[in-house]
């Protein structure tokens, strides 16, 4: 570690803890020549850019990047982390995304350098262990969901849509009918990301309202199934929290057709142990392992989206999978008739490995008992707000539930927004807000199987002291945090995503 400290240039780093005066940029806090580097001794050798690089694609003049010392860089990472909320800090009920507490034990499962310190293009004969760990983990996943082959390529649940969009126009096309078939459907509480990954797969979305239980209308189902129709994507227990009761009847539908259902795992953390996708009649799983199984996200870290495939869908699975031999290696196999890669070398194999571990730590009791607390505080939680906010569909739930500000927004005028806005002073994470887009004024809640009883009681207090307050505080909300209100359209409209690194006097 070298730390060099010139005398010229740089700002001084102290700034208050939590005040609202702004951060600085790294590059406001860089002096010329100062140093923070700490490079290990990897024993490759060293190669020049001229070395590498052609000279016509060389830079004439040096990379204006920041330059600070290792304290610098530390007090300023360190200052924007106490002005964030972060799952580490307290509860964050953030419904649909799953911020669950991340078990300290998986960062150091993965930290360990045999798994952080291979390359991935490092030969099968040095790897083994590396291809039994996801290999392993395929075969868990596929238990879990009742499915019978998996890729871990796909680097987030959305990659994942994606991949099993284009796994069904692979098992379409091979029938010959893949012209004939251009829908896919999708109910009207279905999560952004979907229609959006059926246009991207090249299909027309068709829209199925819910019914007045908050799940999927069987009779406007059976209006828009015809041989037109590619498959169905839903994801259950569905977005408003509650159980598709009729699954098996919906799946049986839609394979009458000839289309395929498509589970969106993304509630995955609901049944763990309790229901799988396979058995509801499902051909095509996405898991979210940085939801369901604890990998940081959300600014956290990169997530992993494997999906899952029945026997008749596996030949399409995109490439290679480690795959064990009779002699018990392990090699990289291609599918038969692969859709290719969805992702550079096997996916965000760190995310992969953190998930196995927290996998490997609870075992399959565990695992059940993940979800049962999950739905558990959630349910507990919904009593404790009804009275106070409208619940609309106001029978027993999942992992999650949809309240709404209806209420509150005729008697005080507080809204939606105000309530997530003022929870913030009150030391929590605001749900998910406006969404489903079918609950007007949405507060989707998630308090995860993490928090303890104390903390649940104190969520639900925090909520009902909430509502009783006058809708003054909650429109100056949040009064307490670094950052106040923002003008949220301005910020979208005007956005400034740059820092200038280059000011006229560098
Ligand atoms: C989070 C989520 C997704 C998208 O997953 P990402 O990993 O964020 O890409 C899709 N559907 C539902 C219901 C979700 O909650």
């Amino acid at each position: 570690m070298t730390t060099t400290q010139p005398a010229a240039g740089g700002r001084a780093t102290s700034a208050p803890l939590m005040g609202r005066e702004s951060e600085p940029t790294l590059f406001e806090l860089s002096s010329p020549g100062r140093i923070s580097a700490n490079f290990r001794i990897t024993g490759v050798p060293e190669w020049t850019a001229e070395e590498l690089v052609p000279a016509a694609h060389l830079r004439d003049t040096p990379t204006p990047v920041a330059e600070v010392s290792e304290r610098d860089l530390v007090a300023h990472m360190t200052r924007l982390s106490h002005r964030q909320f972060s799952v580490d800090l307290g509860a964050y009920p953030l419904g649909s995304c799953t911020m669950k507490y991340n078990p300290k034990l998986c960062d150091d499962a993965v930290a360990r350098s045999g798994l952080a310190d291979v390359h991935p293009a490092a030969p099968p004969a040095m790897t083994q262990g590396w291809m039994a760990l996801l290999a392993d983990l395929e075969s868990a996943l596929c238990r879990i969901t009742g499915m019978a082959a998996a890729t871990l390529q796909p680097p987030a649940g959305a990659a994942g849509e994606l991949t099993g969009l284009l796994l069904m126009r692979a098992f379409h096309g091979a029938a010959g009918e893949d012209g004939r078939r251009r829908r896919v459907l999708i109910p009207d509480s279905a999560h952004g990301t979907n229609p959006a990954s059926v246009t991207l797969g090249g299909y027309e979305v068709t829209q199925v309202p819910s019914d007045d239980r908050g799940c999927v209308d069987l009779a406007a189902l059976a209006d828009r199934l015809d041989d037109d129709v590619a498959g169905i994507m839903l994801t259950n227990p569905n977005t408003l929290g509650l159980f598709e009761e009729d699954i098996v009847a919906i799946a049986g539908a839609v394979h009458e057709v000839g289309g395929l259902l498509y589970y969106d795992g993304a509630n995955l953390n609901a049944i763990l142990g309790v229901t799988r996708p396979g058995d509801m009649g499902f051909d095509i799983v996405h898991m979210n392992l940085h939801k369901t199984f604890a990998v940081p996200h959300g600014g956290g870290g990169p997530g992993a989206g494997p999906v899952a495939v029945t026997s008749r869908l596996a030949p399409y699975l995109p490439g290679p999978r480690p795959v064990a031999t009779p002699q018990g290696a392990y090699e990289w196999v291609e599918p038969e008739h692969s859709i290719g890669r969805i992702h550079s070398w096997h996916g965000n194999a760190l995310a992969l490995a953190r998930a196995w571990s927290y996998i490997l730590a609870n075992g399959g009791d565990g695992l059940r008992r993940v979800s049962d607390a999950a739905v558990l505080n959630a349910n507990w939680l919904r009593h404790q707000l009804r009275g106070t906010y409208d619940i609309p569909y106001d029978r027993p739930c999942m992992h999650e539930f949809v309240a709404s500000a209806t209420n509150l927004k005729r008697t005080t005028g507080l809204r939606a927004l105000d309530v997530a806005k003022r929870l913030l002073e009150e030391g929590f994470h605001a749900p998910t807000t406006y969404f489903p887009l079918i609950v007007e004024e949405a507060l989707m809640i998630e308090p995860t199987e993490t928090e303890s009883p104390q903390t649940l009681a104190a969520l639900a207090d925090a909520l009902v002291r909430i509502a009783a307050d006058s809708g003054e505080n909650g429109r100056a909300a949040p009064r307490t945090a670094p950052v106040g209100r923002v003008d949220e359209a301005r910020a979208a409209r005007q956005l400034v995503p740059t820092w200038d690194a280059r000011p006229a006097d560098l």
